[in-house]
Formats: C-alpha cells, structure tokens, sequence
C-alpha cells in the first residue's frame, strides 16, 4: 500500500490508517466498508490529493483503482512517474454514499489526517485534483476560492508548519475520461509538475 525507507514514517501512517478505521468525526464511516488513506511512497516528492474513496476504492481500501485510476496511471507514465514515485490520497478518508460529492464538514473531519500526512511524507509539490481537494486546500490557505478551469498548472507557493511547498491544481482524472481536451490540459499539466523544482 505504501512504503518509505524510514520505519518511522511507516509506522506513523500505519497509525493514521488505525485511527481512520476508528474515527466517527463524520457520518461517513455507517456506510463505508474500509477507509482509504492512500498508496504509494513515503519519501514522494509529489503528493495527488483527489476527492473521495468510490466503491472499488472503499472494497479495496486503495485510491484510484477504477476508471479515473487508470487513467491517472496513464497521465503518471505520461510524465516519466509511476504511483511508486508519488504519493495518492483523498480529502476525504471514507466513501460518500452513491459516490456524491464530499461535504465540507467531512472534509474538515479529514483535515488532521491530510495534515498529518504531508507532515510524515514533506512533499515539494502538493497537486489538489478538482474542485473539491482544490476547494479544501485554497481555504486552508487563505487563497480564496477557485474553479480547475481558472487555476489548473498554476503554481501557488505555501508555507506550512513542516516547511515550503508548491500547491499546483489539477483536473481531476475523472472529469478528463470523456472529455479529450481536459486529458489533454491534464497531461500537460502532469508533466510539467514531474520537472518542477522544489521552491
Ligand atoms: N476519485 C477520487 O477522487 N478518489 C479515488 O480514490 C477514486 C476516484
């Protein structure tokens, strides 16, 4: 699921994951079957945020396993990065039900987790995928509000406790699977982040 070179870091997600089991901050976790912390590694320069687990990712307990995974691997190869070079999670650790959108109190529920989790990996670049992730992270910054089509590539620099990253929106995967542009704009986008430095 994920893995670091340092125990540590292991060990500290591995904790997260136990308290996402054990969380009852939103009314989510009645009708999820496991949550989804995310994959990947813990020593990821690059860290995707998407929006929520959906029924394959909550059976299985990984992110991005179904369509809009598939064609994120694809964007990822695109760019020269495998899902080992980066680290996959959502803003919201369990499954809306009929897969809707997340609500902001359940993002909010979230908000520790994701805190936490950039603290263990300490990435250069944070890629929020659509509205919702976008929407978590630019309040959570004080940059306002804003819609992917605005602010997709766009490269916001943010200081957080644990240091200095760049926060670049993206499509998310899932919009892009019937729209050729948004693949288009979305493989641009990802392999310009695959070159970026680090601020
Ligand atoms: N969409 C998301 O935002 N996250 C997943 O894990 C799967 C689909």
């Amino acid at each position: 699921m994920y893995h670091s070179t340092d125990d540590a870091k292991t060990r500290r997600m591995d904790a997260i994951r136990d308290r996402a089991e054990s969380c009852r901050r939103c009314a989510l976790w009645e009708s999820r079957t496991n949550p989804v912390v995310g994959s990947g590694c813990l020593d990821a320069e690059i860290v995707l945020v998407g929006e929520a687990p959906g029924r394959t990712e909550d059976e299985l307990s990984l992110p991005f396993v179904g369509r809009a995974g598939k064609l994120l691997d694809e964007m990822l190869g695109k760019a020269g990065l495998s899902r080992d070079d980066v680290f996959i999670m959502n803003v919201v650790k369990c499954r809306p039900p009929n897969n809707r959108r997340p609500k902001k109190g359940e993002m909010d529920a979230c908000d520790r987790f994701i805190a936490e989790q950039l603290d263990i990996i300490r990435p250069r670049v944070v890629a929020p995928m659509g509205n919702s992730s976008i929407s978590y992270f630019f309040e959570k910054h004080g940059l306002g509000k804003a819609v992917v089509g605005e602010v997709h590539g766009v490269e916001y620099e943010i200081e957080a406790c644990w240091g200095v990253f760049r926060l670049v929106p993206l499509y998310h995967p899932a919009a892009a699977i019937y729209n050729r542009r948004l693949v288009e704009e979305l493989e641009q986008d990802m392999k310009r982040l695959a070159g970026l430095e680090g601020p």
